[in-house]
Order: C-alpha cells, then sequence, then structure tokens
C-alpha cells in the first residue's frame, strides 16, 4: 500500500474522506451466481469492490447525511462506533486503503481469471 507523507497524522489536511464513502466487508464470491450478483452491483459508478489483506469490502461512493457542508461531523459526540475505531494514518488519506481495486463487471472477471491462471502454475 502506498503511503501519503503528511507531517501531522491527524485528520486536520484530510477532506473528511471516510465521511464520503461506505465500505462493507462482504464474502469473497465463491461461485458463479455469487460472481454474477457481484457483477451486477459493480454496474453502479458509485460502487467497487476492493482487497485488503485477502478480505472482500464492498465500496460505496456516498456522503454520510451527518456531514456538514464544510466537511464536519455534526454529531460527533454521538458518531457512531464504526466512525470512531477509523483513524489515521490507517486510512484512505493516508495510503491506499486496498491491495486490489475492482471498479467494473470486466475488472471483476480480469482478476477472477489472473487468479485462477496462478493457482494452475
Ligand atoms: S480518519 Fe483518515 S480519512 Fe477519515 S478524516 Fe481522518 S484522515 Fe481523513
Ligand atoms: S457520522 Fe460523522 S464521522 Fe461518521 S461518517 Fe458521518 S460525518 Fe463522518
Amino acid at each position: 500500500m502506498k503511503k501519503r507523507a503528511v507531517a501531522n497524522k491527524d485528520c486536520s489536511a484530510c477532506p473528511a474522506l471516510c465521511c464520503k464513502n461506505l465500505s462493507v466487508r462482504i464474502c469473497k464470491p465463491e461461485n458463479r451466481t455469487e460472481v454474477d450478483d457481484l457483477k451486477w452491483q459493480l454496474r453502479f459508478d458509485t460502487v467497487s469492490v476492493y482487497i485488503r489483506s485477502n478480505r472482500w469490502y464492498q465500496h460505496v461512493e456516498g456522503r454520510c447525511m451527518y456531514l456538514s457542508d464544510d466537511d464536519m461531523c455534526t454529531i460527533y459526540a454521538d458518531r457512531p462506533n464504526t466512525c470512531r475505531r477509523h483513524n489515521p494514518p490507517d486510512c484512505e488519506f493516508f495510503g491506499d486503503f486496498y491491495d486490489v481495486m475492482i471498479r467494473t463487471p470486466e475488472e471483476l472477471d480480469a482478476y477472477l481469471e489472473s487468479k485462477k491462471r496462478k493457482r494452475r502454475r
């Protein structure tokens, strides 16, 4: 993963990137039906899938309804635990948060095919 060189390892220079997307852990697709379902989701330009440390995640672009116009959390004291656990520098602002990013159905096919080829070797 690439790391961003920033002096302060805090949120001060970040435009609240983690409040502008949603990541949900998903199962690795294991059969044709699951691959088809995932490809169906990947048709949407706001949806992608990424793999990090062999774990699969669905990634959805979108802005949290509690983020103010100047990118501040308006419910900071009551923010969800998921937000509390998401801290710099292990986040999207300081480095790529994925090992593999898959943005389209074709990219998913290509990724799965390359894994299949590696297994055959
Ligand atoms: S946790 Fe990371 S992505 Fe979220 S606001 Fe802070 S620096 Fe930005
Ligand atoms: S609740 Fe607050 S910290 Fe959590 S995503 Fe929304 S704006 Fe960001």
